[in-house]
């Protein structure tokens, strides 16, 4: 039974890789704030991740909690503690993996069928999930951690399939049908689109999840309407999506210790990374993260050294290395004495940074990001410039948003959507010339100050009265008739 007459109880179902569960964590939070009541379902590896946060909350009178369930990594076949595609070491792991994620539906339902919730918010990871909503009776909000503009494209890429049309990996095409030229080429492709043979099964997952944003009750876009307004009016109108606008969630986070641990914990106390940016000029530091899955490879690592060392820019940069690896790694990409001569002007965290705090600090001028949709947004926030370095996943749709169509970011110029080895490295030279021109030239006080007037857009949209909020506002108000009405 609910404590309090009508109100919501949500069920909140993240997965386990950390920028997913991040931004479900934080929407959870949100909601519980706002009077409903807020359950998540981890597994006990997460969990930790974000307990404390969740116990600050629940100290201050927040209804919201966390139900763990048992990842069934060892039943499909894995190791145990083989809980997202970060771990999965080898590609017969895969459809183990998918398997895995499968069998989650019975803890999940299990957890269901105990609480009896209003709805059901679950990741794009999981199109069983309306399924499992719906013999309970409840709606199931399909919850996607990626920006509109990528959403768009990908349907125009599944629908036209455009790159059928060139004759090499080099050659540009249009993306059809969308608000904006947008050219692409094969070698920016996810293997989605590439690789026809779909050896592992994530394909078939892919399909799965590019249908269940359409069957499921609506959809909630970590986005704000003013970043991509197009974008948004082509996925509801053209594609037919029922969507709430439900972002910036980052910006939901206003303590500095929640700021602090987001994610996890940080590799670095956030007193010395402060400390370490108040002896800085104002805009006179580059911080460099490439988000929380990806592994550069160290030969590029090693150009980006390169670049750091002959630009006058003061630095924060976050590496991550295969564990175990990073001694003999290091030799590959580090250039000899490199942390020696940069002491002062460069300060390296090898692990988990505390990223929204960096990206707040006034000293911070530019943001070297590989795209991911939440880094892109915190940059946004932060009003802070962006050197684009699109990986893979969404991230080259990201990067168009940033630099063609909001102009508020140069490219290093990335070639090639790859998760693993890159056989295109991106040069020392052009690195320099991303950074100088977005953080010393000409350009650069033009590009800041429409960072500028975006961060005022994205805190403007989560105020009261703002965009997201009235959406938000919107959401709860039909969950409850939807709840009345029973
Ligand atoms: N992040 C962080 N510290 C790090 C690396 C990443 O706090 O050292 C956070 C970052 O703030 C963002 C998320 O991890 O919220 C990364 O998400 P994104 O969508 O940008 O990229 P992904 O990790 O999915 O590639």
């Amino acid at each position: 039974m609910d404590s309090k007459p009508n109100q919501l109880h949500m069920v909140f179902f993240p997965y386990a890789i950390r920028s997913h569960m991040i931004a479900t964590i934080d929407l959870a939070r949100l909601l519980a704030k706002q009077g409903v009541k807020a359950t998540i379902v981890t597994t006990a590896i997460c969990e930790t991740r974000f307990s404390e946060t969740i116990e600050r909350d629940r100290e201050l009178g927040v209804e919201i909690s966390i139900r763990i369930i048992k990842f069934p990594s060892v039943e499909a076949g894995l190791p145990e503690g083989c809980e997202d595609s970060s771990s999965l070491t080898t590609p017969e792991m895969i459809p183990k993996f998918l398997h895995a994620l499968t069998l989650l539906q019975h803890p999940l339902t299990e957890v269901l069928e105990e609480c009896q919730p209003d709805c059901l918010v679950a990741d794009m990871m999981f199109p069983w999930a309306t399924g499992v909503a719906g013999n309970l009776g409840i709606p199931r909000l399909y919850f996607d951690g990626s920006s509109f503009i990528s959403t768009c494209v990908t349907d125009s890429l599944k629908r036209y399939q455009p790159y059928k049309n060139v004759e090499s990996d080099f050659e540009p095409f249009i993306v059809p049908g969308l608000p904006h030229q947008i050219t692409m080429t094969k070698l920016q492709l996810p293997t989605y689109f590439t690789d026809t043979t779909d050896k592992h099964g994530f394909h078939k997952l892919m399909d799965q999840i590019l249908e269940s944003d359409l069957k499921s009750y609506g959809v909630l876009m970590n986005s704000f309407r003013e970043l991509e307004p197009a974008y948004s009016e082509h996925y509801t109108k053209n594609m037919g999506r029922k969507a709430w606008h439900i972002g910036p969630l980052s910006l939901f986070n206003s303590e500095t210790k929640d700021k602090a641990q987001r994610g996890d914990k940080a590799s670095i106390d956030e007193h010395e990374c402060l400390r370490w940016l108040d002896t800085k000029k104002t805009n006179s530091v580059l911080y460099i993260c490439f988000g929380s899955v990806f592994k550069v490879p160290p030969p590029q690592l090693r150009e980006l050294a390169m670049a750091l060392e002959t630009s006058a820019l003061n630095f924060i940069w976050v590496v991550r290395m295969e564990e175990n690896k990073e001694k003999e790694e290091k030799k590959e990409w580090l250039p000899e004495g490199f942390e020696k001569r940069m002491e002062g002007k460069g300060l390296i965290i090898r692990g988990w940074a505390p990223q929204l705090l960096i990206l707040e600090h006034e000293a911070v001028a530019g943001f070297m990001t590989h795209c991911g949709w939440n880094s892109t947004l915190e940059g946004v926030c932060a009003g802070v410039p962006m050197v684009t370095w699109p990986l893979c996943a969404d991230q080259f749709d990201n990067e168009k948003l940033i630099v063609d169509i909001l102009k508020i970011g140069c490219r290093v110029g990335a070639q090639e959507w790859s998760k693993y080895e890159k056989k295109i490295l991106v040069k020392k030279e052009d690195i320099e010339k991303a950074m100088t021109r977005l953080m010393a030239s000409e350009e650069a006080e033009e590009i800041r100050s429409r960072a500028m007037a975006l961060k005022e857009m994205a805190r403007t949209a989560t105020e009261e009265g703002g965009s997201s909020y009235s959406d938000i506002v919107a959401l709860l108000d039909e969950l409850r008739a939807l709840k009345r009405s029973k």
